[in-house]
């Protein structure tokens, strides 16, 4: 069959744009479809006030992996932003993040790491003996992980209201790895990354799904499963970035995702919270965090330039039907009927599933790329 394309990808987002931009540069035919009504999925910003307002949550670019950290240097310079996340907790007091030397310091008036270390092991010790006289050895749920890992009070101050809502479900239901995403650190840093390197994009994200897609042929407000067989005829191969259920038509079940939604806000102040990320980590209040966009570019005070600043509320909910899923929820029902589909996917010849929503996995933006790198330079 005389196809017209090599490729057709499914997704404008970060996997689909980083596999395009390899397969137009190995000379391949590449055609990229999306259903929304712009490029760059999640990692969308819309200009507002002059400021790259992040539309679906804030998104900042970290790795070690020097190969990923070039490749999107080369697309766009990145620009020294670094994460540095504060909590306002339940006992209305504000704490740095991620835990450090500056949290046990505001938690407990520790200010050196041997004490710090010390309190952390009383309390650690406390929830590690419980589990013991409980006849259990590995924390088997992100409760048990964090209060083997911090204790008690960081855990009811800063963890469990974030948690419970972010996920919609209680601590004791859910993996242990998401709490381990976070770095305990007995030193005085508020960098909320361990990685090597970390930055946005100068000029915005929008820079980068530009970049990547330059030159090849994209289809917007196209929709691959109302005109399934035409879009099957159109390449070669197929390179899936969608839900993985949808694309075998639920036949094992939904697959479960935890969404987002937003209230943008734009001010008449220049500086509304002094950060770009404040979490909330009271149960009693709605959101979880409210991010304040111009912090991402404008650094000191020069954010006071714009006398405008627009910010968003966070509230997380269950995904259903017609929004937007964000999160995959990685708890042992959803990944068994995940490993169900992984299993057809992987007998496909001629079809590549690659991203967050086709590996059902909480993927970060780098790794994205670093997989779709390494596939591209196998597959072409
Ligand atoms: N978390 C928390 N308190 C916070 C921030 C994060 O307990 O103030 C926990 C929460 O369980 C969350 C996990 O750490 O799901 C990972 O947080 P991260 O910031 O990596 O989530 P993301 O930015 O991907 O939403």
């Amino acid at each position: 069959m005389n196809y017209k394309y090599d490729y057709l990808i499914v997704g404008a987002g970060l996997f689909g744009a980083t596999f395009a931009y390899k397969a137009k540069q190995a000379g391949r035919r590449v055609l990229v479809i999306d259903k929304r009504p712009h490029l760059g999925g999640n990692i969308y910003c819309e200009n507002i006030e002059g400021i790259n307002v992040h539309k679906y949550g804030a998104h900042i670019f970290h790795t070690s992996n020097k190969e990923v950290w070039d490749f999107v240097n080369s697309i766009v310079p990145f620009n020294r932003y670094t994460n540095s996340p504060i909590a306002v907790a339940p006992n209305g007091k504000v704490y740095n993040l991620p835990f450090n030397m500056n949290t046990f310091y505001q938690m407990w008036g520790v200010r050196t790491p041997e004490e710090a270390i010390a309190e952390l092991e009383t309390q650690r010790k406390e929830a590690i003996d419980k589990m013991k006289a409980d006849g259990i050895s590995e924390p088997r749920n992100l409760e048990e992980q964090a209060l083997t890992l911090i204790g008690k009070d960081i855990y009811e101050q800063l963890i469990k209201g974030y948690t419970e809502k972010q996920w919609g479900r209680d601590c004791k239901e859910l993996p242990a790895f998401i709490i381990r995403r976070l770095p305990v650190r007995m030193t005085f840093n508020n960098n909320y990354f361990n990685d090597y390197y970390q930055g946005i994009p100068i000029g915005g994200y929008n820079k980068l799904i530009d970049g990547l897609l330059e030159g090849v042929d994209v289809q917007l407000n196209v929709d691959f499963f109302s005109e399934r067989n035409y879009w099957e005829g159109v390449a070669a191969k197929i390179v899936f970035t969608g839900k993985i259920d949808e694309f075998y038509n639920y036949r094992f079940g939904k697959l479960e995702y935890r969404t987002v939604r937003f209230e943008f806000e734009t001010l008449d102040i220049a500086n509304y919270q002094g950060n770009s990320v404040v979490n909330y980590t009271s149960a009693n209040v709605p959101f979880t965090r409210i991010i304040e966009h111009k912090h991402f570019e404008s650094f000191g005070n020069s954010v006071y330039e714009n006398p405008k600043s627009v910010i968003s509320r966070e509230y997380s909910v269950e995904w259903e039907e017609g929004l937007e899923p964000f999160y995959p929820i990685n708890d042992e029902k959803n990944q068994e009927i995940y490993n169900k589909y992984s299993a057809l996917a992987n007998k496909e010849s001629n079809v590549i599933f690659g991203g967050r929503l086709a590996e059902y996995k909480y993927y970060d933006m780098a790794p994205i790329i670093a997989k779709a790198l390494n596939l591209s330079g196998d597959e072409l």
